[in-house]
């Protein structure tokens, strides 16, 4: 298959700053939607990666899974698309098709392994895919989200990933009036899951290790905002909420967030520290609760996602950069220093 060469911005080993480089973009087949890309966000996911914190990262990596972009061409069997349309990517881009996971709408279960926007193995080109920070990006129309009228395009791109990682638990396990319903980590996933679950109707509590996000947290939409190390401001809320999304991306205490479960409650994981987390067998088995994950969404629920973003006027809240300040905006992620999302703006690439 012939490829032509994009700019795109990357890097070739562990703890190496990202540089510019080449990669080659599959030429656009007869399903395929080709696009110019405008904005992408940096997600925390994004900065394991680059760390290797999980062990399997491909280098040379080019990182980026919230993507949005103009449409430039599109294969002669692309119905969904025209050229000129907005077109977003998120994180799958591709998965087996007939497997019981796919063709239940949660290709991100899919049993052959699916195909994420970067650092997958790439079944057309061989080799592994690339992400968004990226000029362009091919993706089959089936895996391609069609973009919904937002204000401002560039706080939407968070929605890819952020987004729906926090919109298909809150969905899953029935956010809505009459219930309580916590968030742990106020950073990217944690800010967008409260403004979701509060357009859903629910009522929101948030834990934060930040004093200085607090006051943030209610402008947010939260109903209560609880500083975590506080134990006398935990301890009012032990038993209220009938679930818990934690995002946390670092190892911590998951046991005190138990506790403050009702029966039958559920904590349902989404961040992704790289070390194993423990569970005291007591919390859970009193209470009969749960110690749930949740990953992502699939395609039609990623859609859905965006329509109901667009309806409720959500968006990130967002500090749009150049590709040339990459390097700096990981380590103030790292650093737990971004409210609450960067996003590059993409032309800053040239071309
Ligand atoms: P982020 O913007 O860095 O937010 C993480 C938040 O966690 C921080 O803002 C902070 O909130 C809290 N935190 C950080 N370190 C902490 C520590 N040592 N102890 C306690 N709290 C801490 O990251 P993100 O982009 O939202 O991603 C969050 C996690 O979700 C990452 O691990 C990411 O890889 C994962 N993720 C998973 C999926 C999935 O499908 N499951 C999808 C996307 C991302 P406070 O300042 O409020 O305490
Ligand atoms: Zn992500």
């Amino acid at each position: 298959m012939q490829t032509k060469e994009t700019k795109a911005y990357g890097t070739t080993a562990i703890e190496q700053p990202l540089t510019e480089m080449t990669i080659g973009r599959r030429t656009v087949q007869a399903h395929d939607v080709e696009m110019e890309i405008l904005f992408c966000g940096i997600c925390h996911s994004d900065l394991h990666q680059i760390k290797n914190d999980f062990g399997g990262t491909q280098f040379p990596i080019v990182p980026g899974h919230e993507i949005v972009g103009r449409v430039t061409a599109v294969g002669n069997h692309v119905s969904k698309f025209k050229v000129g349309d907005l077109a977003a990517v998120g994180c799958i881009v591709d998965s087996c098709r007939h497997c019981e996971y796919c063709k239940d709408g949660i290709e991100q279960f899919c049993d052959e392994g699916v195909t994420f926007s970067f650092n997958s193995n790439d079944k057309l080109l061989g080799g592994h895919t690339f992400g968004g920070f990226s000029k362009t990006y091919v993706c089959d129309e089936k895996y391609t989200l069609k973009m919904p009228q937002f204000d401002d395009l560039a706080a939407a791109a968070p929605l890819l990933c952020a987004g729906i990682t926090v919109y298909s638990p809150l969905r899953h396990w029935q956010a809505g009036p009459g219930k309580k319903v916590g968030i742990i980590g106020i950073g990217g996933l944690g800010h967008l899951a409260i403004k979701i679950a509060k357009a859903m109707g629910a009522h929101v509590v948030v834990f934060t290790t930040s004093p200085d996000k607090i006051d943030d947290a209610k402008r947010l939409g939260a109903d209560k905002a609880v500083l975590s190390k506080d134990s006398e401001q935990m301890k009012q809320f032990g038993r209220q909420l009938h679930f818990i999304i934690d995002t946390v991306s670092a190892k911590h205490d998951v046991n005190s967030y138990l506790n403050l479960l009702r029966h039958d409650g559920s904590l349902v994981l989404v961040g992704l520290p790289p070390e194993q987390l423990e569970v005291g067998a007591f919390n859970i088995i009193h209470g009969r609760r749960s110690f749930a994950g949740s990953n992502i969404g699939g395609i039609a629920e990623t859609q859905e996602m965006l329509e109901f973003c667009a309806q409720h006027n959500i968006t990130a809240e967002i500090e749009q950069i150049n590709i040339q300040d990459v390097n700096t905006a990981f380590k103030r992620l790292e650093n737990n220093d971004v409210k609450y999302r960067f996003v590059i703006d993409m032309s800053s690439l040239g071309n």
